[in-house]
């Protein structure tokens, strides 16, 4: 299998999962029990918070929440901030992932104005509307940090400031699901702005169903799950000690992890495919994008099509958002870009791991070049040239 989908999600590293066994045979104890410092049922939960409060500069470990992943995280700032309240704007870009979208359009049926911010056509939130959207009525931005179609970055050290001029009191939330391990992000620089980052694990290597909330030192948000008074009392549940010792060992590993070959190929890739297929169009390509990702559009073909035949052959790539129901409705992502259907439907979404290679990339072009009867020549790439 040819695994080429990693927006989607990721293979959990050998080491991942040999940090997890021991928390699911021997050390299988309550993390919470008095017992806990001498059973070590404890040191999971603290290895991730310390872990991520390097990968990403926070100010301390307890400035993170762990939760089943980023859609609950997104869903916990939503209701949060609006809790006890009847009204007030927010703010989000009209490219979000559903699980920001869809807890704001919950809000927008309850009374509170949401105000969706468009795009330009790289898929760059337009910095002026973002502007006029901010007032006193404002309580909540929500504006993610790497779009999980395009893979394109908002410039979140930006939006931030804006914030704190225009609407001092108003909360930033940023959905980092797909940033976390892909690009620096440093919470005491220039992401010094933001209140609350949501991720998900198996984003980078780790297990699935672990995640996170950060929030910034000093701010108090409403308690996401009421009972036993685990985790501060912010989310209360039986600590899942063998997932977060996968979570803190895939954090471990980002740390340390090399982009720049990945992008490296991202972009030989992009170079050969435009060479062996003049009018693919790249979508974001002139904006900066994370370093893993190329959706493209190819012509007079259907990407839904294409993908399955790829399949068909052991090589897995995305259309665009894979967390949906199947539902053939294009790219959101593209749409708010403007981009047309008869060009979005095309669009096919390759995302790299550091397990990727350019043979792997090799055999994804000769694929989509020989299953569509086209003509075309591709010369391997050595390795060593990355
Ligand atoms: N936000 C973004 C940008 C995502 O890409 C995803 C996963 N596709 C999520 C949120 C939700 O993550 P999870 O399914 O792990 O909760």
């Amino acid at each position: 299998m040819i695994y080429l989908d990693n927006n989607a999600t990721t293979q959990p590293t050998a080491k991942v999962v040999e940090a997890m066994l021991p928390y699911l045979t021997d050390c299988y104890f309550n993390a919470s029990a008095s017992s806990a410092s001498y059973t070590g049922a404890e040191k999971p939960y603290h290895e991730a918070a310390s872990t991520m409060a390097t990968l990403l500069n926070a100010e301390e470990p307890d400035c993170f929440t762990f939760t089943s992943g980023a859609t609950e995280s997104n869903n916990w700032v939503f209701a949060s901030i609006t809790k006890g309240r009847k009204s007030g704007r927010i703010v989000i870009s009209a490219i979000e992932h559903a699980s920001v979208s869809e807890p704001a359009a919950e809000l927008a049926r309850a009374g509170f104005e949401i105000v969706q911010i468009p795009v330009d056509d790289q898929g760059l939130v337009q910095i002026d509307a973002l502007r006029a959207s901010l007032s006193e009525d404002t309580i909540l931005v929500s504006i993610m940090a790497a779009n999980n179609e395009t893979g394109v970055l908002e410039p979140i050290a930006k939006i931030g400031q804006l914030i704190r001029e225009h609407s001092p009191s108003a909360s930033f939330h940023t959905d980092a699901t797909q940033a976390i391990g892909k690009i620096d992000v440093n919470l005491q620089s220039d992401w010094q702005d933001v209140d609350f980052l949501s991720f998900s694990g198996h984003k980078f290597h780790g297990p699935k169903g672990i995640g996170g909330l950060y929030i910034r030192q000093g701010i108090e948000l409403e308690a996401m799950l009421l009972g036993g008074g685990q985790q501060r009392g912010q989310r209360s549940g039986t600590i899942n000690t063998p997932a977060l010792a996968g979570l803190a060992s895939a954090a471990a590993e980002a740390i340390n992890l090399k982009i720049d070959k990945i992008s490296n190929m991202r972009d030989i890739f992009e170079t050969r495919l435009l060479e062996a297929l003049p009018g693919t169009q790249i979508h974001s390509k002139s904006v900066a994008r994370l370093p893993n990702t190329s959706f493209f559009s190819l012509v007079r073909e259907d990407g839904e099509e294409v993908a399955e035949r790829l399949a068909a052959s052991g090589i897995i790539v995305g259309t665009g958002a894979a967390c949906s129901s199947g539902a053939i409705e294009g790219s959101k992502t593209l749409r708010s870009m403007g981009v047309p259907h008869s060009i979005s439907s095309g669009g096919l979404r390759v995302s790299l791991s550091k397990f990727s290679t350019i043979a792997e990339l090799d055999a994804l072009l000769s694929n989509i070049l020989h299953g569509s009867n086209r003509s075309g020549k591709i010369v391997p790439v050595n390795e060593s040239q990355l």
